[in-house]
């Protein structure tokens, strides 16, 4: 055994953890790699950060994080028992694997998805079923309709921007009904329909979301599950087995205000949405196949040019975007949506590299 590892438990021994985007400190990018919102969270934040800062931080926090509850509620028009909030939705990610699976109840999901639900599941016993997308990575719905474990789906998927329509969430939610279907909205406001509004008619609902994204808040760890009251006592049970304050003063304050400055939300959110489709016609013109992306990133492969290639020449011109150097995906780039400046420098810097190739 690696002596390093000597003291290490076996459960932590024969882990194979995530490995997050990188936020490299060796110099200053461009960077579109980690999905991170270009624009500044709302004004809102700052002021509600100083005002707790100022005031009682000797103090634990609420356990219960009722009012960020209650205005993650009104935003949404449910009630707080149908509301989670947790460190990141990583954190609530992780908890609904606790809850919602074990030796009996597998993980279902795709195998291009998210990458850390393969850890999870490993790190929890979780067995888990993985669903092959198709060739154009669209996921066989009838994979996901067999009532056989936990679905979890992230939508719009990642990283590769397809969105499923709420037909089709429908579809999946009616036949497993023995068993919960975690919908990760990581994506789901800059363009896709949320599954949120199906929560009236299905208890085995759980619809994950952060403000890490479309929030512009990805420092400040915060993400959440609505469901039904069920199923977040479930998460809640899990919470406070682990640390009943996964969530700060700082962090309570600074989300409530920012779900309660709903036009700056909706506009950073357009803004986004439209460069989104700009830069996926001039990534067309420059040669790329772009999926169809209801997401703040594209996923795009070059018709000559390898991912492996552009992906290392951007970096070294000071662009950085994400590479999976995975079957399947080896050949993309994950590339986030960034301001119109930051797409035009992108851009260009493409043309270049491939002008460069010729
Ligand atoms: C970014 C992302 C998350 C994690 O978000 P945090 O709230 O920052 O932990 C969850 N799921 C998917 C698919 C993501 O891309």
């Amino acid at each position: 055994m690696d002596d390093k590892k000597k003291f290490w438990s076996g459960r932590i021994r024969d882990a194979a953890p995530y490995v997050p985007g990188e936020q490299p400190k060796d110099k200053k990018y461009v960077k579109l790699n980690t999905n991170e919102n270009p624009y500044p969270p709302s004004p809102k934040v700052a002021e509600a950060v100083a005002a707790v800062a100022r005031g009682d931080l000797r103090l634990y926090p609420d356990p219960e994080c009722a009012d960020l509850r209650r205005a993650i509620g009104e935003f949404y028009g449910l009630t707080p028992d149908h509301v989670f909030v947790g460190n990141g939705s990583d954190e609530v990610l992780a908890f609904s694997f606790l809850a919602f699976t074990d030796s009996e109840t597998p993980a279902v999901f795709p195998d291009v998805t998210y990458s850390f639900y393969p850890v999870y599941g490993e790190f929890f016993a979780a067995p888990c079923r993985i669903v092959p997308v198709r060739e154009d990575f669209t996921i066989p719905l009838e994979e996901l309709q067999k009532d056989d474990g936990t679905v979890v789906l992230t939508n719009p998927n990642a990283p590769t921007g397809i969105c499923l329509g709420l037909t089709d969430v429908r579809r999946i939610l009616e036949a497993n009904p023995h068993h919960v279907v975690i919908l990760d909205e990581a994506y789901i406001d800059f363009g896709g329909e949320s599954a949120m509004k199906l929560l009236p008619e299905y208890e085995n609902l759980l619809v994950v979301q952060t403000f890490s994204k479309s929030r512009s808040l990805a420092g400040l760890r915060v993400g959440y599950a609505l469901g039904s009251p069920g199923l977040i006592a479930a998460l809640t049970a899990v919470k406070d087995s682990v640390n009943s304050y996964t969530l700060d003063r700082l962090a309570l304050a600074a989300a409530r205000a920012s779900v309660e400055d709903r036009d700056y939300f909706y506009d950073t959110c357009a803004a986004i949405a439209k460069t989104r489709e700009k830069t996926a016609e001039k990534l067309k013109s420059l040669g790329f196949t772009v999926l169809p992306s209801k997401a703040n990133f594209v996923f795009a492969a070059h018709e000559t040019a390898p991912g492996k290639v552009l992906f290392r020449a951007l970096r070294d011109r000071g662009v950085l975007v994400r590479y999976f150097d995975k079957p399947r995906i080896d050949n993309f780039l994950r590339i986030t949506i960034g301001t119109d400046g930051e797409m035009e420098i992108l851009l260009k810097t493409l043309a270049d590299i491939l002008e460069d190739l010729k």
